[in-house]
């Protein structure tokens, strides 16, 4: 039986502790969710979004392919965030590391415990340029615009 190969692109921030470190974690844990070699933009700094009462952000959004439903992918995302010291009290508050889903293969999903495309994305700089180093010709399926063109 041949397995459904799923693409999800997802941003990894980090604005608490060894940033970088926290990155680097990350990719490699994402790395080996993946069934062929993951593809990743660069590092970007950013000014917080939301609360600006907390240190700036490392980004970096990654491509990886699987067999994983969208759901099967954010509990694992989420349990790595875990792992690695994530703690949530208030909204957009400082964290060690972050990763949220932005895209599944084209699919729009509407449930309680997740939206892709990211309800955000398309308002957010700092989600737009690392997005655009890597996919900047994919469209946005709900909105039917390339990355591109949502970041100019
Ligand atoms: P934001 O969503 O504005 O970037 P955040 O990343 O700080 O804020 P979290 O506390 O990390 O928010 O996530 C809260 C919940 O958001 C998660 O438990 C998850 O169920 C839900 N969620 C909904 N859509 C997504 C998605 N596309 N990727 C990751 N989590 C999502
Ligand atoms: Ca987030
Ligand atoms: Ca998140």
């Amino acid at each position: 039986m041949a397995l459904h190969q799923n693409t999800a692109i997802i941003l990894a921030g980090s604005n608490l502790g060894n940033r970088l470190h926290n990155l680097t974690e990350a990719a490699l844990f994402l790395q080996r969710l993946s069934t062929k070699k993951m593809a990743s933009s660069s590092v970007y700094e950013s000014a917080p979004w939301g609360n600006q009462n907390q240190p700036p952000f490392l980004n970096q959004a990654f491509s990886i392919y699987n067999a994983f439903t969208a759901h099967e992918l954010l509990d694992v995302l989420l349990t790595f965030e875990k792992s690695q010291g994530r703690t949530r009290k208030h909204q957009w508050e400082p964290r060690s590391i972050d990763l949220d889903i932005l895209f599944f293969n084209n699919e729009i999903i509407c449930t309680p415990e997740l939206t892709v495309p990211h309800k955000h994305l398309h308002e957010r700089r700092f989600v737009l340029e690392p997005l655009a180093e890597l996919i900047s010709d994919f469209i946005h399926p709900v909105f039917k615009k390339s990355i591109s063109e949502l970041y100019s």
